[in-house]
């Protein structure tokens, strides 16, 4: 277990990362069955799935409404998204950054967040993200969603309602995603795209809860695409809502500068060391971990002064070879 402690002359050290067991070779049947049952779900992919029935029978328009087009239910559908991302994010950046109620404990960030830098709106870091993300981030998500209902609600897709094809969509959602956010994000890396669309998410280096779908809209427009896949396969509506809450609020935890969420004796995984180190070095781990694209394309860094070492060896030839 990692020592919690970022006291003064005492930092928190991460755990170093691996590629999970699913890939291991010569193959590890039984981590790689404990990976997928357990490790690649607990504990934020078991809440969203808790989350999404109740909210798919309570908080959704009947399908019937959805068949068409109308402001009032899209708007109900934007309004249910914000006060989700205000629950996770607007909660923990309370917790962790306002209330600071563990302290420094598995802090990841190397800095407070900035309320005086002139990159942000406002100058202030939290207003900014909080602007991007509400304004931008759940419209959009709220647009995929609303298209996604509609293409079931208006019978251009069957609703399928089988137990076994719903676990296997949930793993289809969580590879997807994390595939697609590879692929994608090599894209928005891409020098002339990055000035203009990425450069606003890596505005934070250090990064909180709302730092997570602070993007510009065309950012979101990619980041949100993975819905698209339910226009051609078709799903259970709770997918639907799976992908939103996966694409959506997975980012503030994953965001938050901490390790771990301590909560009395209980601790929970909330930040995501591998992303953060991308946001500190940017040219590394552009994917994540349970599709390891960065693994078979050299750009992993697992956090290590070994692994920094090759990264930046590795960033001098490419430089030499582009002049
Ligand atoms: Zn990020
Ligand atoms: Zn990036």
């Amino acid at each position: 277990m990692p020592d919690p402690s970022a006291t003064a002359g005492h930092k928190y050290e991460p755990e170093i990362i691996r590629v999970p067991a699913l890939y291991a070779w010569p193959p590890r049947p039984l981590k790689a069955l404990r990976y997928l049952l357990i490790d690649l779900l607990y504990p934020w992919g078991f809440v969203y799935l808790a989350l999404a029935y109740p909210t798919w029978r309570y908080l959704t328009p009947a399908l019937e409404t959805m068949a068409h087009f109308e402001p009032g239910w899209m708007a109900l559908l934007w309004l249910r998204n914000c006060a989700f991302l205000l629950l996770f994010a607007g909660g923990l950046h309370c917790y962790l950054h306002r209330r600071r109620a563990q302290g420094d404990a598995y802090r990841l960030n190397r800095k407070k967040l900035s309320a005086d830098n002139k990159l942000f709106l406002w100058q202030d870091q939290v207003k900014d993200n909080m602007f991007w993300s509400i304004a931008s981030g759940v419209t959009i998500w709220t647009g995929f969603e609303a298209i996604s209902y509609w293409v079931y609600a208006s019978g251009r897709l069957p609703l399928i309602d089988n137990p076994w094809y719903f676990v296997a969509c949930i793993y289809l959602l969580f590879l997807w995603s994390t595939a697609n956010f590879y692929a994608v994000h090599r894209v928005l890396h891409f020098r002339s795209i990055y000035q203009r669309v990425h450069e606003l998410h890596h505005r934070n280096v250090d990064i909180g809860p709302w730092s997570g779908i602070s993007m510009h809209p065309l950012e979101h427009l990619f980041y949100f695409s993975p819905f698209v896949l339910w226009w051609f396969v078709p799903v259970h509506p709770v997918i639907i809502i799976l992908t939103g809450f996966y694409q959506a609020l997975n980012p503030s935890l994953s965001h938050s500068g901490f390790d771990y969420l301590s909560l009395g004796k209980l601790r929970l995984k909330t930040g995501d060391w591998y992303h953060q180190l991308h946001h500190q070095y940017f040219n590394l781990n552009y994917g994540n971990t349970p599709t390891p694209f960065d693994k078979i394309f050299g750009s992993w860094h697992d956090g290590s002064q070994e692994s920094l070492q090759a990264q930046k060896q590795r960033w001098r030839v490419r430089r030499r070879q582009t002049g």
